[in-house]
């Protein structure tokens, strides 16, 4: 039963494309605008899609910048938007863990598993969940790179006369995502090694703490479904004392007053943490500034950890 559900959990990104493909057997004739319509649920994947399509889709996504997704509920618009689209991608391993349901349900569609060639070896553990993933795979750039070749794919099967242009362009974005990746290994270097320890307000970063080389601690869990009690903070709170550890970091989409009291208990415990700055954890930054790209978010975040680190 685990291994059936793993597989199915494996598919990390999963495109479904809708009754819009399979008119005629045959190409999308849907547009109003003479483009493709992509619906994404975060605005990482709207981004890694306006990177792979330039101007021959429109994309939206449905969560703005600072949208938690672990806690997100389609609206009625959503699903309105999601059955009007020609192709809709969603990060999949529980990451929009309140979406399941309309995913399924919406009809006359095909499904991609966008991530099944994802290693699973290379998969964390969700761990309060046997069998489960954790869904971040994002902020592991290497990881990445899986992912946005299964969305190229996808792209390529919606819209095959314009093939060529995807892979084109997929070439471009994953030399960038290199440089992005040895941007993110040559800034940690600037930091002691016994100095990389990581405390968040969720479990955000395990994948990016396994790549480049950070221990790595979130007040709550991987989803933000279930909140920190007092026992987490207490815990937390000695680990940082113990750890002699200057500065913990709030989070984009996750409500501010968490690390707070953990400053607090530290605090009570007669030691001082100081807060190194907003990470952006589940979505892009805001539009018009220099984090609204996947890029831009991963360096402002490595920005940010090194600047309070070093
Ligand atoms: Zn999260």
């Amino acid at each position: 039963m685990k291994r059936i559900w793993s597989s199915i959990l494996v598919l990390s990104l999963i495109v479904v494309v809708l009754a819009g493909c399979t008119r005629d057997g045959g190409e999308i004739d849907s547009k109003d605008n003479g483009k493709l319509k992509v619906v994404t649920t975060t605005t990482i994947i709207a981004d890694v899609v306006r990177n792979l399509a330039g101007d021959l889709v429109e994309v939206e996504a449905l969560m703005g910048p600072g949208v938690d997704p672990h806690l997100y509920k389609a609206s009625a618009g959503d699903v309105k938007r999601m059955s009007q689209a020609d192709m809709v991608i969603y990060n999949g391993l529980q990451l929009e863990g309140k979406m399941g349901e309309v995913f399924e349900n919406i009809k006359g569609k095909v499904i991609f598993a966008a991530n099944e060639d994802l290693d699973e070896s290379k998969l964390l553990d969700f761990d309060t969940n046997p069998g489960y993933f954790d869904p971040h795979v994002w902020f592991d750039v290497q990881i990445w790179k899986s992912a946005t070749q299964r969305i190229a794919e996808g792209l390529k099967t919606l819209d095959s006369e314009n093939g060529v242009k995807y892979d084109e362009n997929l070439e471009k974005y994953l030399t960038q995502l290199d440089e992005l990746d040895k941007y993110v290994r040559d800034r940690t270097g600037e930091i002691d090694p016994d100095k990389r320890i990581l405390v968040t307000a969720h479990d955000a970063f395990q994948y990016f703490g396994n790549q480049y080389g950070f221990e790595v601690s979130g007040l709550q869990g991987i989803s933000t479904d279930a909140e920190a009690g007092t026992s987490d903070v207490r815990q937390l709170a000695n680990f940082i004392v113990d750890k002699k550890i200057k500065v913990i970091f709030i989070e984009s989409s996750v409500p501010r007053k968490n690390i707070e009291a953990l400053k607090e208990a530290v605090k009570a415990k007669g030691f001082d943490v100081k807060i190194g700055g907003e990470l952006y954890s589940d979505s892009t930054g805001d539009a018009g500034t220099p984090a609204e790209s996947y890029i831009g978010t991963v360096k402002a975040n490595i920005d940010t950890i090194v600047n309070a680190l070093k």
